[in-house]
């Protein structure tokens, strides 16, 4: 098929290239000239494990292209995926500005029959919406609208495109289905077709739930550390049951990025559009704004409150690893807090470290993590990177100045933590002192 990705995002891109993979002749649209021509270059704007492979290989085999004109790759299409950011606004609405955009150029530029879908995550209703300003423009139906929410995750988004889980393809015609259908053949995937509204709330309601689970884990571990429980094994006891399932049941710092906190807001929204109170996300969002807070009182009682003059290495800026993506992330609120209570903090992170510089002022940085420990009073652990996973502990001890370690996302084993002689203070565990 010929398909015409609108947005050059971590949706965008990854999704493009893998359609173009499995055979699909993929024109990458994007209003940023600079992303574009890089693109073409073959330099990748952002961060995602085997992307640049893929797009080398893709351009390569003439099956990917990039470009800023959205009228000439429409020409050929026969699927238009709208894949362009759909922010919070300051009420916590979705901000559907870049969509509105996106559909007036497509009704200006329809020359025949396509399937126009969207994948960014929109509330319910923006298909049909979507339709309208299209017909407008177009002065025409010749063509079908649907929804095809995106599931991946940052971090191993081409993973989970070419393995994913179920394509959910909401559609109002059958030519419509048929193509999104035969689009998705190839990943040999559950295909869940329903109508638009439907398919546009999945999104919500998976990621809510997804961002629930995170909360309510966090709950126990704050209830695990006053009552002297172990939240790790908790989790564990709880996971292999499989009506609970062992997936996001790590307690840590809370959840960050560009999905969970927005798409939680934005669903609390649509709820309250439409007169209901949605009372357990309203919750699991209140609960994750207290708990990225727990790492910086325990790195204050690791000190007795005196913060004052301490160098402090960071190690994570991300909001998780395997990204370079600091959207929400902890270390957006961590950091500052530290720094307003007079620590010296250095960061490191293997990927992050230029966009971090952009979201937190007076963001000091160092190339490596041996630079960022040595001489260390204390270290503060905010991503789970796998190469901090992998540290050599009884080295990392000698160079730091005090053996202290605040982990925020339980990378480390207990009993091996005291046996070294560290301070050691995770999240929903004892303290090791
Ligand atoms: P992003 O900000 O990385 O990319 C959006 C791209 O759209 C940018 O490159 C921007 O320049 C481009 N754009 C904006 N207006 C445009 C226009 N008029 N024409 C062409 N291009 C335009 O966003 P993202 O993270 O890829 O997210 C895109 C959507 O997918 C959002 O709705 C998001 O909620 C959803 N989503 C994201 C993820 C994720 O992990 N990032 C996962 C699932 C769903």
């Amino acid at each position: 098929m010929n398909i015409c990705v609108i947005g050059t995002g971590y949706v965008g891109l990854v999704s493009g290239v893998c359609f173009s993979d499995i055979g699909n002749k993929v024109t990458c649209v994007d209003i940023d000239e600079n992303k574009i021509s890089n693109l073409k270059k073959g330099i990748i704007p952002i961060y995602e494990p085997g992307l640049e492979e893929l797009v080398l290989k893709n351009i390569k085999e003439n099956r990917l292209s990039f470009t800023t004109q959205l009228d000439k790759a429409l020409d050929e299409a026969d699927v238009v995926l709208i894949a362009v950011g759909t922010p919070p606004k300051e009420n916590g609405e979705a901000d559907l500005r870049f969509v509105e955009a996106v559909a007036t150029s497509i009704g200006k530029n329809l020359n025949g029959y396509k399937v126009i879908v969207t994948k960014s995550t929109v509330p319910v209703g923006t298909g049909k919406w979507i339709k309208g300003i299209i017909e407008k423009e177009a002065g025409h139906s010749n063509f079908d609208v649907a929804s095809n929410p995106e599931f991946l995750r940052e971090g191993s988004a081409i993973y989970d495109t070419m393995n994913m889980e179920r394509a959910v393809i909401g559609v109002e015609s059958d030519k419509a289905k048929e193509v999104l259908t035969e689009l998705h053949k190839p990943f040999n995937t559950n295909i869940v077709v329903a109508d638009i509204e439907t398919a546009e709330m999945i999104k919500y309601a998976a990621n809510a739930f997804l961002a629930t689970k995170i909360s309510f884990i966090n709950e126990i571990a704050n209830i695990c550390e006053l009552v002297g429980a172990d939240v790790t094994k908790v989790a564990e006891g709880m996971g292999y049951d499989n009506r609970i399932g062992k997936a996001f049941l790590a307690a840590g710092i809370g959840y960050g990025g560009s999905c969970f906190p927005k798409d939680t807001n934005a669903l609390i929204n649509i709820a309250a559009n439409v007169g209901y109170n949605l009372r357990i996300v309203k919750d699991v969002e209140n609960v994750n704004a207290m708990q990225r807070f727990r790492v910086y009182d325990k790195v204050k009682e690791a000190f007795n409150g005196e913060l004052e003059g301490k160098k402090l290495a960071v190690l994570g800026l991300a909001f998780k690893p395997n990204t370079d993506d600091m959207r929400a992330a902890p270390s957006i609120d961590v950091i500052p807090k530290l720094l307003e209570d007079g620590a010296d903090v250095i960061a490191y992170d293997p990927v992050a470290m230029a966009n971090a510089k952009r979201e937190i002022a007076n963001l000091n940085t160092v190339n490596s993590y041996e630079e960022a420990v040595q001489g260390a009073d204390a270290v503060i652990v905010l991503t789970d990177w796998k190469e901090f996973k992998d540290l050599d502990l009884a080295d990392l001890k000698k160079k730091l100045k005090q053996p202290v370690l605040i982990d925020g996302r339980n990378m480390f084993d207990l009993n091996q933590m005291a046996d070294l002689g560290y301070y050691y203070a995770s999240i929903g565990r004892r303290t090791v002192n």
